[in-house]
């Protein structure tokens, strides 16, 4: 922050602070997601939540980086130059933020927080916080736990921090909202001392998106969210279920990592656990092949042989593929298992929430996970379901469960916890 809030001063107005001299300034929020390669970006008028410009720097620290920015209306430019590392990138971002034709901002004053996604916050972070010293070195500490994702997070706070020493920043942990599951739902039934030396638990995933689409929910039904018992399904690349009891998640599908629960676009979900040294006696692989493997070369992709996008996949089955039909089920199956094992849970369910690339998109994977599941009391109406990207009820007349489709914004959810706790 450049100006400093008058003290005592109250904006009328939520979204607005009043500055130095009585200027009414609107704030504006920068969401970033740092990847290992990638940094994407958003800029937010928190006044209206509207997103301003929004990008993606790709292959930092490979040949062939590049920009690409949006001004919201406007076509996006492409700016291919070298990007070293992440300080380059977020240079990158601020001079396109501020650029005379394409950018949103005046100047680099206008620009009030910054909000991070951090992927692990291991148990020390049961809700979003503001980023000083201390907390950075609880980030640090929950690197092993996420060797790919917290190193790039971290890169992508210091980076800004480097160009911005003043601005304050927000951490929003993936893992934050399952930190309310009990402790039979996230102890693994292996030698508690694992837990104790190691940090081996459930954390869960996603948690960000569930928490938003189970927020928007409880909106969209007028009830409390304290009353309500909600599956909600977030299925993309990457899928988890989660059990969200009175608000709170309760359980969820992905574990120690992201790579357990449902069968996803490059993952395997659950298997036997002694498949892996099986596999591995079998073909001759190190523990990091091994890894590989269940990481990158499972799932739609493995057991179809084509794809790891359902789009694929969806018109490879079309054609008469029975791997990729295969693959589907699996996946129809899976999701269908969880929200029946989740609804025992909780002793019920009020409502089941399809949302993510392929929750939001996918009409025959929303029919086919709900079919058989009228004894759950859940029906949807065909002709409602066939639909794509839009938030709306998808169950029928009469249907028990509320079926919802509800479009996930985890950059707007980071935007206003920013606003929340920057200040
Ligand atoms: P990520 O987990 O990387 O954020 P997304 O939430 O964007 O992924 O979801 C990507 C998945 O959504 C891909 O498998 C893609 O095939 C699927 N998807 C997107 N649009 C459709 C569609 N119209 N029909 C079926 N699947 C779709």
């Amino acid at each position: 922050m450049n100006t400093t809030p008058l003290a005592g001063a109250k904006s009328p107005f939520p979204g607005r602070l009043i500055l130095e001299g009585q200027v009414d300034q609107v704030m504006k929020i920068l969401v970033i997601n740092c990847g290992s390669s990638s940094l994407k970006y958003q800029l937010f008028d928190m006044d209206n939540e509207s997103v301003l410009a929004k990008g993606l720097v790709e292959r930092i620290g490979i040949e062939g980086s590049q920009i690409k920015h949006t001004k919201t209306g406007m076509d996006a430019v492409v700016n291919q130059t070298p990007i070293p590392d992440h300080k380059v990138a977020i240079k990158l971002v601020l001079d396109a933020l501020t650029d005379k034709q394409h950018g949103v901002l005046s100047s680099l004053s206008e620009l009030s927080a910054v909000g991070h996604r951090v992927v692990h916050g291991g148990e020390d972070f049961a809700s979003s916080v503001k980023l000083d010293a201390k907390v950075m070195e609880a980030v640090k500490r929950c690197v092993p736990l996420a060797p790919l994702h917290n190193p790039a997070n971290i890169m992508g706070i210091e980076a800004v921090t480097a160009a911005l020493p003043n601005i304050p920043q927000v951490g929003v942990f993936d893992t934050a909202f399952h930190q309310t599951m009990p402790p039979h739902a996230f102890i693994y039934g292996v030698p508690y001392g694992y837990y104790e030396k190691y940090k081996v638990r459930r954390y869960g995933f996603h948690g960000t998106s569930h928490f938003f689409v189970s927020r928007r929910a409880a909106e969209m039904l007028g009830q409390p969210i304290e009353k309500l018992k909600i599956v909600t399904c977030h299925l993309g690349n990457g899928s988890s279920i989660t059990a969200v009891d009175g608000g709170k998640s309760i359980d969820t599908s992905m574990g120690f990592t992201p790579l357990a629960g449902v069968l996803m676009g490059t993952r395997s979900g659950d298997v036997d656990p002694a498949l892996l040294p099986f596999i591995a006696n079998m073909e001759k692989l190190s523990v990091a092949e091994l890894d590989s493997l269940l990481n990158k070369k499972s799932g739609l992709l493995g057991v179809s042989g084509i794809s790891s996008d359902l789009r694929d996949i969806e018109s490879a089955a079309g054609k008469g593929d029975k791997r990729a039909k295969l693959a589907e089920d699996i996946l129809n199956y899976d999701v269908k298992k969880y929200i029946g094992a989740y609804a025992a849970a909780m002793g019920g369910i009020d409502a089941l929430v399809f949302t993510a690339g392929v929750g939001e998109n996918s009409a025959s994977t929303r029919a086919a996970v709900c079919e058989g599941l009228e004894f759950l009391g859940i029906k949807i109406d065909a002709q409602k379901n066939d639909m794509r990207g839009k938030e709306m009820e998808i169950s029928a007349a009469g249907s028990k469960v509320h079926v919802l489709v509800i479009p996930t914004n985890e950059e707007l959810m980071i935007a206003r916890d920013t606003k929340r706790l920057a200040f």
